[in-house]
């Protein structure tokens, strides 16, 4: 489903990702692990042609839609604005690290949901969206994403919320627009280790049930083993291992990642 080849990028002229390349299947679920500083976010960024400041793409393709039928494929490194809008959000969304400054808190949570109904549909059906339609719909995702009472709790507040479910309206914002690729940056980072444990759960249960491919970035080896096909390894902007869960926490290959192994708890 996605294809990253040779893909470098700079801020302000100076290299942060060296030439990465990794591929990733239709339904897979796969890690980035890397500490603070590797470049995960930065390829994220990239993928989603979100770069902050003056990070720019250099070099090499991210080809979404990879193995299908041409229409559907895109170069997201050349793709127009246009084009980027349209993916995003319906083809590639992101589930962010941190609720707070991704939720609007003068306004409702339902609303923010249907919203995100409203523009992963549109310039699919080009009809004015069915309003009751878009709030039945959005109160079955919050509820989908874990959220109790989700009909009541549509007329709340951000700030009524604890942290971790708001983390579960953000993964029901990403799902809005069945998503065939989900990425996720360290989305439970924030909470506490039971919650975290509990939303990522959620998380691969959703995403399997619906046959999603996820890309799940995180500084931690042992979250990322235990829910995903493969890990790729990155340090200081590059890959340095990529391998199963197992290959990587039983017989890692690289020094980097022997050490990374030997610090996850
Ligand atoms: P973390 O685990 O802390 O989130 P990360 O692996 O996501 O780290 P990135 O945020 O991708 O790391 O950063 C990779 C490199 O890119 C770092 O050296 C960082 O200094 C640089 N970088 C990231 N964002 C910017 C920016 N807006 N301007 C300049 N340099 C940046
Ligand atoms: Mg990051």
């Amino acid at each position: 489903i996605l294809e990253v080849e040779d893909l470098e990028v700079a801020f302000g002229g100076t290299p942060v990702l060296h030439r990465i390349s990794f591929a990733m299947r239709r339904g897979e679920r796969v890690a980035i692990v890397g500490q603070s500083g590797s470049g995960k976010s930065t390829a994220i960024g990239a993928i989603l042609r979100l770069l902050p400041g003056s990070g720019r793409i250099t070099h090499g393709s991210i080809v979404l839609g990879a193995g299908r039928t041409r229409g559907d494929v895109e170069d997201l490194a050349a793709a127009s604005e246009p084009v980027l809008r349209r993916i995003r959000g319906q083809r590639v969304a992101l589930v962010p690290q941190d609720p707070m400054s991704n939720l609007n808190p003068a306004m409702k949570i339902g609303p923010q949901v249907a919203d995100a109904i409203v523009a992963s549909r549109r310039g699919t059906d080009g009809g004015r969206p069915d309003r009751a339609e878009v709030r039945q719909r959005a109160i079955a995702l919050l509820s989908e994403a874990g959220i109790p009472d989700a009909e009541r709790r549509y007329g709340q507040y951000p700030h009524e919320f604890s942290g971790g479910m708001r983390q579960r309206v953000l993964i029901a914002i990403a799902l809005a627009g069945e998503p065939e690729l989900l990425i996720a940056d360290e989305p439970t980072s924030a909470l506490d280790v039971t919650v975290q444990r509990q939303i990522l759960n959620h998380l691969q249960s959703l995403v399997d049930a619906r046959g999603t491919s996820l890309l799940f970035i995180t500084h931690d080896l042992g979250l990322a083993a235990d829910r995903t096909d493969r890990i790729i390894v990155m340090s200081e902007g590059r890959i340095v291992e990529v391998g199963t869960p197992r290959q990587i926490l039983l017989n890692p290959q690289e020094e980097y990642t022997q050490r990374l192994v030997a610090a996850a708890p």
